[in-house]
C-alpha cells in the first residue's frame, strides 16, 4: 500500500492538523542503562505522521540511544517503544517488518566501497527480497535523481566528496521505502561546504510528507524543518516545543545555557 513520503498521498497528509494525525511513535516510560550507566530515564515522545522532530542537546545527553531505541539496534531497559502499531518491546513483534519502515542515516555512510553507487543503492531491496533486480535497478536510479546523484551512479564511493557519500547513503536508506527516516548528526562529518547538499536532501524530504526524527547540531537548520524540537540532556527531554518557543524562550536553563553556548 502507498506509503508517506514516497508518493503523492503525503501532501494530503500535510493539510491534516498535527493533532488529527495517526501517531506512527510512541514511546512510553523509556528507560535504557548500559550496566550501571542510566543513560535514558522516562522518555516519552509521541510522532505524528508526517511530523519532523529535531532532537537538540549536548554530547553524552543520550540522543543517538534514543534513536536506536527506536528501531531496536539497542534493547531498551524498560518501557515501551511502539512503531506504527507494533511494540518493538514485546517478544513476537516481528522485527524485519518494523526495521523495514524505518531507514536510518548515520553520522559515518558506511557505504560497501567495493560496489557502485548504483549497486550500494539496489543491495537491501534484493536481498532481502523485496524487489526483483530490475525493479531494484529503476528504483536505485529514482532515488539516485532524487538526490542529485544520477551521474555517479557507475562510480565508487571513494570517488565521492562527503556530501555526495551521504546523499547515496539517504537513497540507500530510502530504497527500502521507509515510511519513517532517522538522521544522526548526519552532516557532523563533513565538510562545512557539504552540509548544504545533504540538509538540502533531508528538507525535501520533509516537504514530501517524510515522517522523521533527527538529531542535529545544526540548530538553524532544526529551526527551519522541524515541526517540534526537544532538548535533551542526562537522559531526559528536559524541554520540548515549537522551534520557537525553543529557540526565542526556552524556559528550562540547561537549554538556554546549552542554546547561549550553540548559537
Ligand atoms: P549523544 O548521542 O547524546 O552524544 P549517546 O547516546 O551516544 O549520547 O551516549 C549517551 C551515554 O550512553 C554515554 O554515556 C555513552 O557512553 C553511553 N553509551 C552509548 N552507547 C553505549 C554502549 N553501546 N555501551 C555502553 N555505553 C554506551
Ligand atoms: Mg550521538
Amino acid at each position: 500500500e502507498p506509503r508517506a513520503g514516497a508518493d503523492p498521498s503525503a501532501t494530503e497528509t500535510s493539510r491534516v492538523p498535527m493533532a488529527q494525525r495517526k501517531d506512527v511513535i510512541v514511546v512510553k516510560d523509556l528507560a535504557k542503562s548500559f550496566g550501571d550507566n542510566h543513560v535514558l530515564h522516562d522518555v516519552d515522545v509521541t510522532v505524528k505522521e508526517g511530523e519532523v522532530v529535531a532532537i537538540i542537546g549536548p554530547s553524552g545527553a543520550g540522543k543517538s540511544t534514543f534513536l536506536r531505541c527506536l528501531n531496536k539496534l539497542e534493547d531498551v531497559t524498560s518501557g515501551h517503544v511502539v512503531v506504527n502499531g507494533h511494540d518493538l518491546t514485546e517478544k513476537g513483534t516481528d522485527l524485519d517488518t518494523v526495521r523495514q519502515d524505518i531507514g536510518m542515516v548515520f553520522q559515518h555512510f558506511n557505504l560497501f566501497p567495493h560496489m557502485t553507487v548504483l549497486q550500494n543503492v539496489m543491495l537491501a531491496p534484493v536481498q532481502l527480497g523485496r524487489a526483483s533486480k530490475e525493479d531494484a535497478r529503476r528504483q536505485a536510479e529514482a532515488l539516485l535523481e532524487r538526490v542529485g546523484l544520477a551521474e555517479k551512479a557507475d562510480a565508487r564511493p571513494a570517488e565521492l566528496s562527503g556530501g555526495q557519500k551521504q546523499r547515496v547513503a539517504i537513497a540507500r536508506a530510502l530504497a527500502m521505502k521507509p515510511d519513517i527516516m532517522l538522521f544522526d548528526e548526519a552532516t557532523s562529518a563533513l565538510d562545512p561546504e557539504m552540509v548544504g547538499e545533504v540538509l538540502e536532501v533531508i528538507r525535501d524530504l520533509a516537504r514530501q510528507g517524510m515522517t522523521m526524527v533527527l538529531v542535529t547540531h545544526e540548530m538553524g537548520f532544526a529551526r527551519e524543518v522541524a515541526d517540534r524540537v526537544l532538548f535533551m540532556a542526562d537522559g531526559v527531554i528536559k524541554e520540548e516545543g515549537t522551534p520557537a518557543e525553543i529557540f526565542e524562550r526556552p524556559r528550562d536553563p540547561r537549554t538556554q545555557d546549552f542554546l547561549s553556548k550553540v548559537l
